[in-house]
């Protein structure tokens, strides 16, 4: 017999993404599945995504059920109806400057006995939204901080105040961008071994004394002690020393990935429905896939932040041209910087017959695709870990953020990677198209990949370690009294 718990008696998770793509879908699978474990679930969106979901997949997107709700909160910027991705650092001193007070009045107002739901039990915060940690400990409610890329790159991101503090950041000048400062080893980062000045996370890489980026990173890492426990969307088998050397620095650390893996407990209906792409998505990529042969297309896609240049645009087009592959690309609507992503007709000549190009797909599905050989990414985590997840091996053209990190471990560590170093040039984007789908170095890849993919799905199966850590996260510490 199934007991049901009554709505108001639920413990009641309140969860809140930093205000990106990337960011959003962990923390919606996340919430899926605490729905799924009993609780109450109140899902926090900036005012601008909440608007954007609205516009992109209809105003049921946001109306929820009667035990998952979505509640929105102004980020601060002035209003904006634009669908694309908002200026990073802009975002983030905002966040930082005005955040609080209205996250703040909301939780107390869910917390109001007029509110209709129960009271609130945890708070599931974005580790770059520590800012919530004032309300967790104004409130007295346990505060759980959810990093949503790497363990690498959380180290990364923990050691920018030292790295400030050894000379290393800010850079003196912009010559030391290229005359081979950034090679410097840096062997002192518990848990990371043969990384390089250039492996951290991008923000590193400024002459401003005062850079944004850097001081929010400093901060987010010095706050994180505050929280009951840091989660991760990795799996241990992935990062073990990374992970090793992140729990000897922080209490609790759990890893609870690949979450997308996870997230196939989830039962009821009307909750896997829950979506949370910012664009509209374009099925016809999946019917194009069904006609190609088995890992016959190499997949190209660059998330939701990247921005191209005309240039690169067009070198990574002819670059893919010349490959004479089979390719899905992914063009979003602002891609390329100023203007909307405009091809030339010869192009479009040239790959009749073997390119599909949408603006937005199913990336998870792509993924999953038979079809699919290859992946051109920009190594964005949740991209990296739904690669791994399927076993496709990857091109990497790290653009920002811990992608460089992420990057740096798939070529070496995991033995799944090709970078494209330097300015990206047509000729070895076909090189490099040309030896992961044909050559000898895609076969060990595709073999490596495939003994990640079933590593990747094991820690997610019942009783491994990332279920486990999940379980343990729920009873021991969101459900402790
Ligand atoms: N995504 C998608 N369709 C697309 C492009 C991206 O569904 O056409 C999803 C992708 O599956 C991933 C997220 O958007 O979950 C992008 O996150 P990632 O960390 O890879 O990169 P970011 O967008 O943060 O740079």
């Amino acid at each position: 017999m199934k007991f049901i718990t009554p709505t108001t008696m639920k413990p009641h998770a309140v969860l809140i993404p930093y205000p990106a793509q990337g960011h959003i879908n962990p923390l919606l699978k996340l919430a899926k599945l605490l729905h799924f474990h009993g609780f109450f679930i109140t899902f926090v969106n900036t005012e601008f995504n909440h608007n954007r979901l609205i516009r992109s997949r209809g105003r049921e997107s946001v109306n929820g059920l009667d035990d998952f709700q979505f509640k929105a909160i102004p980020d601060g910027l002035p209003p904006s109806e634009k669908d694309s991705t908002q200026d990073i650092p802009q975002l983030c001193e905002s966040l930082t400057k005005n955040g609080l007070a209205p996250f703040l009045d909301l939780v107390k107002s869910l917390n109001d006995d007029s509110s209709g739901c129960p009271k609130v039990s945890c708070l599931v915060s974005d580790w770059h939204m520590s800012f919530t940690l004032d309300a967790s400990e104004q409130l007295d409610i346990p505060e759980v901080c959810f990093f949503t890329a790497s363990a690498c790159g959380l180290m990364g991101y923990c050691h920018f105040a030292e790295l400030v503090t050894r000379g290393f950041c800010p850079l003196n000048d912009e010559s030391q961008l290229t005359n081979g400062f950034l090679d410097t080893k840096i062997d002192w980062v518990p848990g990371m071994k043969n990384i390089r000045l250039r492996d951290f996370p991008s923000f590193i890489r400024t002459t401003d004394p005062n850079d944004v980026m850097v001081d929010y990173n400093i901060l987010q890492t010095k706050n994180t002690p505050r929280a009951k426990a840091v989660i991760i969307n990795t799996f241990d088998e992935l990062e073990t020393q990374v992970l090793e050397a992140l729990r000897q620095k922080f209490d609790h650390v759990y890893s609870i990935g690949p979450l997308h893996l996870l997230e196939r407990v989830v039962e009821n209906a009307r909750v896997k429905a829950i979506a949370s792409s910012l664009w509209k998505e374009d099925d016809a990529c999946i019917a194009w896939l069904n006609h190609r042969a088995r890992a016959s297309v190499l997949y190209v896609n660059f998330g939701s932040i990247t921005i191209l240049s005309k240039e690169q645009l067009l070198e990574f087009a002819w670059g893919l041209a010349n490959s004479n592959h089979y390719f899905l690309w992914v063009i979003r609507p602002d891609l390329v910087s100023g203007e909307l992503a405009i091809l030339p007709l010869e192009f479009f000549k040239e790959v009749e017959g073997r390119a599909m190009m949408v603006g937005w797909c199913s990336q998870e599905h792509v993924l999953a695709h038979s079809s699919v050989g290859g992946f051109l990414t920009h190594c964005g985590w949740n991209s990296t870990i739904e690669s791994i997840s399927e076993g496709v091996p990857m091109i990497c053209w790290p653009f920002f953020s811990e992608q460089q990190t992420n990057c740096r471990y798939l070529c070496t560590y995991w033995e799944i990677g090709l970078e494209i170093e330097g300015e990206v040039k047509r000729e070895k984007v076909a090189e490099l198209v040309n030896d992961l789908m044909d050559g000898e170095k895609g076969k060990e890849m595709k073999k490596k990949a495939l003994e990640w993919k079933d590593k990747a799905q094991l820690a997610a199966k019942l009783g491994s370690s990332s279920h486990y850590n999940l379980e343990f996260l729920i009873d021991e510490i969101l459900l402790r009294k």
